[in-house]
């Protein structure tokens, strides 16, 4: 059996190196074949261009990134992040994408209130469940780690994603998204993974760096940091998930920087090893 057959690559990974077709004919090259897709990648190229580009390469698209962005106050803008939703669900669903990636949305300028934002996310969220069902996509709901709170996501916990699927009464259409990255920390994690079950739709992987120096753009590779990928992998195909892992790593410092070839044999090697 092909040992890569459950290795996802996040593109984003590759960002400063490879557009989107790069990536494709890279990782393809590299025997990968899947791959997790950014909008700005996308649009760059042309939505039918990826598209038809992915389907001729034979890559399952493992996710779309990403959407939400859901947390503000003013009406306007609230509903313009709606329309926003709704057309990547659309771009999803024209790329064959397993899910939609949705992150909450952080705290606007000039706000203290977070209860308030976290409702507003909620409230989007709810808004967005008729879309995906009718366009057939998983909403892959994806809390973060409390660092970026402020900026990108007031969901901050694997338990606050789980409240929210039972509040709104979701059925298949809302999912969520596990990236140790931003739950490996939980006291709860193991808990919570067994709780969300067959609501896990992605799995993302990276690791957490000992001294990181970002807050978002600082991921490790696998292995050099202090998450343990292979225990909580575990705990997802337990909960149910039979799925890709998916290696999502921001990397201003090292990995950006790299030849491409060499960063997609590195997460090969450490895939094998760590994840
Ligand atoms: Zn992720």
């Amino acid at each position: 059996m092909d040992e890569y057959a459950k290795l996802s690559i996040n593109q984003i990974t590759t960002r400063d190196q490879w557009s989107l077709a790069e990536a494709i004919t890279g990782y393809g090259r590299h025997g990968i074949h899947a791959i997790s897709v950014w909008r700005d990648k996308l649009l760059e190229l042309g939505i039918r261009e990826g598209a038809r580009m992915l389907s001729d390469a034979g890559m399952t698209v493992t996710g779309y990134c990403v959407g939400g962005l859901l947390s503000a106050r003013d009406d306007a803008v609230f509903q313009e992040r709606l329309e926003d939703n709704r057309r990547m669900i659309e771009e999803a669903s024209t790329i064959g994408a397993e899910c939609l990636v949705l992150i909450a949305g952080g705290i606007e300028e000039g706000s203290r209130d977070i209860d308030g934002a976290r409702e507003r996310a909620k409230e989007g969220l709810a808004l967005l469940l008729p879309d995906a069902r009718a366009a057939g996509i998983i909403i892959g709901l994806e809390p973060l780690h409390p660092m970026v709170c402020s900026l990108r996501s007031v969901l901050t916990t694997l338990e606050m994603a789980n409240d929210w699927c039972e509040e709104l009464g979701a059925g298949d259409e809302l999912g969520i998204a596990v990236d140790v990255y931003n739950v490996w920390w939980d006291p709860n994690l193991a808990r919570e993974i067994a709780r969300a079950g067959n609501r896990i739709c992605a799995f993302h992987v990276s690791d957490w760096l000992a001294d990181t120096r970002d807050l978002r753009f600082d991921r490790g590779m696998m292995g050099d940091g202090v998450i343990d990928i292979e225990k909580i992998r575990e705990m997802v195909e337990t909960a149910g998930y039979a799925g890709y892992s998916e290696v999502e790593i921001f990397s201003e410092r090292n990995w950006w920087r790299k030849d491409p070839d060499d960063v997609v044999e590195t997460v090969k090697d450490r895939y094998r090893r760590y994840v």
